[in-house]
């Protein structure tokens, strides 16, 4: 499959953005202290499957055996990416929840994230969702046609200070549209060790940023998908899709309304 979307193919993914980011605010303005992770899973498939959609994450078989059990994926505090969203965990005021979401209308698939307060949080932990997010914004703005993948990365770390945050490093951006991930792999930092792909119109991208309030470092839990950091610090992601225009890169999956 190309890399490159046609203007129908783009069409319908604009259709499952907008789903998606209904869906995924239907689950943020559920978020509150003692909401079940399971709770806000239920209304993720709900949302997605009444705008007939496919929560496009239920099933995904990624490096490891298990397929993904749950629509949404739920990481609190020091869990990063992939918590498992139909666990029977409740929120607590204080914490910092992700939420991760993707879906498949007609074909086509998006993916986004926010990550939110539960309740009121600390200084440091609404300072780490702030800087995460206008990270992600900031790798939008580097995007342009004729440039290279790898400017958005330098453009997320840019925006960081890496003396007081960890940007992950394992985990990365991706293509999107006709699957769940596909090339090109879109790293948050400098690298070296990524092919080197230019920016073309049409591609369809899952910008991503993780960001934690210790070191790059992270692992897997018992149950072969919660990403946690090592160190046990807290951590935040955000997410869009965005296709690349003559103009720059427009964000399908608008983000949902967050309080912070
Ligand atoms: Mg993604």
């Amino acid at each position: 499959m190309s890399l490159i979307k046609t203007e129908e193919e783009i069409e319908k993914m604009k259709k499952s953005g907008a789903l998606l980011s209904y869906a995924l605010q239907a689950v943020v303005d559920a978020v509150a202290p003692s909401v079940k992770m399971s709770q806000l899973d239920d209304i993720a498939r709900q949302a997605i499957e009444a705008g007939g959609g496919k929560p496009s994450f239920l099933g995904y078989k990624g490096g490891g055996g298990v397929p993904f059990p749950a629509t949404l994926c739920v990481s609190v505090n020091e869990e990063v990416v992939h918590g498992v969203g139909s666990r029977n965990i409740e929120l607590k005021e204080g914490d910092i929840v992700g939420l991760d979401i993707g879906c498949v209308l007609d074909g086509m698939f998006t993916d986004m994230a926010v990550t939110v307060p539960v309740g009121s949080i600390s200084k440091e932990r609404m300072d780490l969702l702030r800087v995460t997010r206008q990270s992600m914004y900031s790798g939008i703005e580097a995007i342009k046609v004729g440039g290279l993948i790898s400017d958005i990365g330098a453009a997320v770390e840019d925006a960081i200070d890496t003396k007081k945050y960890g940007i992950v490093q394992a985990l990365v951006g991706h293509g999107v549209g006709h699957s769940v991930h596909e090339k090109p792999q879109i790293p948050n930092y400098r690298s070296n060790s990524f092919p080197i792909v230019k920016i073309q119109k049409g591609m369809c991208l899952a910008i991503e940023p993780m960001v934690t309030l210790g070191t790059h470092e992270i692992e897997t839990a018992d149950d072969e998908w919660t990403v946690v950091t090592k160190d046990k610090s807290g951590a935040a992601h955000f997410e869009v899709t965005i296709v690349v225009t003559e103009s720059g890169a427009e964000i399908i999956t608008p983000q949902p309304k967050i309080r912070i």
